[in-house]
């Protein structure tokens, strides 16, 4: 893959992980609880490379310039674009800190296999640099009076905790995909990456529930201070009403109210707040006109003349009207005097008022007017009857009582408690459909999609009026909602947990597959090198076998085929010896005497030598041998020798077994001899005894008081041709216990000897025979 392509990926993932982010993070202290874009920019930067880095910058930066930002609205266009630039530096810088950090620390590949190493690298990669992280980028929102000194160190630990938990669960799963060496990290993709990922994708779809329902509660709770808002207005409404019903009351009761009366009437009534005026409209027919002027000159003490002129100052329209309502009496007058005679009854915006006011005889608010000197105002309109009871139409109508209000006053001030640089409120008259006039605004700013909008109506003396209140997103209770952060760290913290858990377990696993792989192939390499020399072995065994047969053959065919010529050379030496015995000096007798005795002595060899060659040959036949028998004829054989030495021979009871009775012979007779010969100054005692070991196998001891054998020379006494002495001190070949040996070992059994020098010796040997009975 090209390096445009892989920095392409890296910026797109950096900023998806940083979109997330936002999705969890809180608004009051601008930090989130989990960082994702740390953790992949990490390990994008520690697989890739350092010169990687402006991938991640830019995605920061397009993130961030995207995110609509409360810094956005602060902060000048350029000023933000700083602000942003700083940022996604301070971010860089993060990140450049925890890779030198990994790679300062641990060697590359980072294959995570062992605990020490996944534990090593979470933290050298997860705290430290995290830390420096959240200094840098709450010290940026600091520097640009984005945040306060009072959350600041909050800020730093929020954002610390949102960095490691980033570095934590996501830089193991970006390594999944990218890490090396490849076949340790993708064996992870189904045990690591998937649950995690599945187990976070719950977590966020979990939280997006729970922001819901802390939503849904806010607009609630938003939609409650409406409705109460929206009752404080109508209540003060309802309490000046309450005010002008009893000057309803005051006209009722007396025949006339003259202007004193009505001053003095609503003096008190005036001092409230919101209260522009009070006024009486009398019903003036065209035939009490004149006399109707006449009486207010002199009550008003000024000109007095019945006008058309509205409030709104257009001009008068000629209207043919009969009958007048024209402003009798206004307070305070000395505000608002110069309006007396004006028949406002006829006033565009107050004319339906007056007409259903006059109809329905109830109280009828006006929809908003400009009052004198633009103050927006409502005219609450009440009828006076000449007789309350008679509801019998117009013609009892004595005339209005008409009380002004302040509406945006009276409004605000209701209004006032609640008003913030967050919330705004729009007031207004419904009217007819969709033609509401504004009772009160505050100028509106800001993007209305970052606003929640709830409202309440109100029915007003038979208007309605609606309120509209805006309150900005962010500044939401539920951003302010800590604890729900806190969970979603300690949810975070588990499952960060849980992936270190698995890689542990999936980094033992690879560990131990590589473990058992190379021992296997230790272990086949070390069984092909013992096959061989099995093999090699088998071969040697074979050639020693072989050539040990040749050996065989050749000393039989040898010491058969050099008997004759040596029995002649020994008996024709021996005559030479006996005939010319006194025909030679005493030297050539000797050298005879040589010959004679070398020829012997070589004969008693390849006798031996035949003996010994025998015993291997195969097809020995076997009989049935009574070894008692056997001993008592070599007794008999050696009756001179036993006599010579004053030897003893005690012979146990022997067992009667299937064998060659000639190797029983050479055997007994081999063993018992040596006894003989090999004695001490003692006179020798020889004994031949048997035990029965299991139904085939049979030891036998032939034991002497003799002169033994030195330790050291116990395991060459079975080599042929091996002696320990020479043929001055004991006449022989050596070539007697190698024949017992190789006896022995033809019946399967095995031969070893005991000896204490000076002591005597035994030689044990066991036979594999069956018995006979
Ligand atoms: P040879 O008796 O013909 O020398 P053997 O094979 O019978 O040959 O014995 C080998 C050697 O073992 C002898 O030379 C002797 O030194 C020693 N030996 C054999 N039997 C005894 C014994 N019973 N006591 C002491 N030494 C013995």
């Amino acid at each position: 893959m090209n390096n445009l392509i892989k920095g392409l990926l890296l910026t797109i993932l950096c900023f998806l992980g940083w979109k997330i982010s936002f999705f969890f993070s809180l608004p009051a202290v601008q930090a989130s609880v989990i960082s994702p874009h740390s953790g992949i920019a990490l390990a994008g930067i520690l697989i890739l490379g350092y010169r990687f880095w402006p991938a991640v910058w830019i995605a920061v930066f397009l993130a961030l310039l995207t995110s609509g930002l409360e810094a956005q609205d602060s902060l000048s266009a350029g000023g933000f674009l700083f602000f942003i630039a700083c940022r996604a530096t301070s971010a860089i810088i993060q990140v450049l800190i925890a890779a030198f950090l990994v790679r300062h620390f641990m060697k590359p590949p980072y294959a995570m296999e062992k605990e020490e190493d996944i534990v090593k690298f979470l933290f050298v990669a997860g705290s430290v640099s995290s830390l420096a992280g959240s200094f840098l980028s709450t010290g940026v929102f600091y520097s640009f009076g984005i945040i306060k000194t009072d959350i600041f160190a909050l800020r730093c630990l929020i954002s610390w905790v949102g960095h490691i938990l980033g570095v934590l669960i996501f830089a193991p799963l970006m390594m999944v995909f990218i890490g090396q060496p490849r076949e340790v990290w993708s064996s992870r993709l189904r045990t690591v990456a998937f649950p995690v990922m599945i187990i976070f994708t719950l977590i966020l779809v979990f939280f997006v529930y729970v922001k819901d329902q802390a939503n849904k509660r806010s607009v609630k709770e938003l939609a409650l201070k409406s409705e109460l808002i929206a009752n404080k207005i109508k209540n003060h409404m309802d309490s000046y009403f309450q005010e002008l019903y009893s000057l309803q009351g005051l006209y009722r009761s007396s025949v006339d109210v003259d202007r004193s009366e009505f001053k003095s009437f609503t003096r008190d009534l005036l001092k409230r707040g919101s209260i522009l005026a009070y006024s009486w409209h009398p019903k003036v027919l065209p035939s009490e006109k004149e006399a109707f002027k006449e009486r207010m000159r002199a009550e008003l003490k000024m000109p007095f003349d019945i006008k058309f002129s509205p409030f709104n100052g257009t001009d008068p329209k000629t209207v043919a009207v009969s009958v007048h309502y024209p402003l009798a009496y206004i307070e305070p007058f000395n505000k608002y005097g110069k309006l007396a005679g004006i028949d406002i009854a006829l006033d565009a915006k107050l004319l339906p008022a007056f007409d259903l006011a006059a109809s329905s005889q109830e109280l009828i608010l006006s929809e908003p007017f400009y009052f004198k000197d633009d103050i927006q105002a409502v005219a609450a309109v009440l009828p006076v009857h000449e007789n309350a009871l008679a509801q019998s139409g117009v013609s009892d109508l004595k005339g209005f009582i008409v009380l002004f209000i302040n509406a945006e006053n009276l409004i605000y001030r209701d209004l006032k408690p609640f008003l913030g640089k967050d919330t705004f409120f729009d007031v207004f008259d419904k009217g007819i459909a969709g033609q509401g006039k504004q009772l009160y605004k505050k100028a509106f700013e800001g993007d209305v999609n970052e606003f929640l909008k709830t409202g309440a109506d109100m029915s007003i003396a038979n208007r309605s009026w609606r309120l509209d209140h805006y309150q900005l997103r962010r500044s939401l209770d539920i951003n302010k909602e800590y604890s729900i952060h806190f969970i979603m760290a300690v949810i975070f913290f588990f499952l960060a947990c849980l992936e270190i858990f698995l890689l542990i377990i999936t980094g033992r696993q690879t560990l131990i597959k590589r473990l058992v792989l190379e021992k296997t192939q230790d272990l086949n390499k070390a069984n092909e090198l013992l096959q061989s020399e099995i093999i090699e072995k088998n071969k040697i065994a074979q050639d020693l076998e072989r050539s040990n047969k040749e050996l065989e053959q050749f000393a039989y065919v040898a010491s058969h085929d050099l008997q004759e010529p040596l029995r002649m050379v020994a008996s024709f030496t021996g005559l030479l010896e006996v005939k010319y015995k006194d025909k030679l000096d005493d030297t050539a007798r000797e050298y005879i005497h040589f010959a004679v005795d070398g020829a012997r002595r070589m004969q008693q060899l390849i006798d031996d030598l035949l003996e010994f060659s025998r015993v291997g040959q195969k097809d020995v036949p076997k009989e049935d041998v009574d070894l008692n028998k056997v001993c008592a004829q070599i007794l008999q054989d050696c009756a001179v020798s036993i006599k010579e030495n004053r030897a003893t021979v005690l012979i146990e009871a022997l067992p009667r077994i299937h064998a060659n009775e000639t190797q029983m012979r050479q055997l007994f007779l081999n063993l018992i001899s040596n006894g003989i010969k090999y004695k001490s100054s003692r006179d020798p005692v020889i004994r031949v005894s048997c035990k029965q070991l299991s139904s085939f196998e049979w030891q036998f001891s032939v034991a002497d008081n003799g002169i033994g054998i030195h330790e050291k020379n116990l395991d060459k006494l079975f080599v042929i041709f091996k002696r320990l002495h020479t043929k001055e001190e004991y006449k022989g070949t050596g070539i007697g216990l190698a024949l017992c040996k190789k006896i022995v070992e033809n019946y399967g059994g095995r031969i070893w000897v005991e000896s204490v020098v000076d002591a005597g010796t035994t030689f044990n040997f066991i036979l594999n025979v069956k018995r006979i009975f």
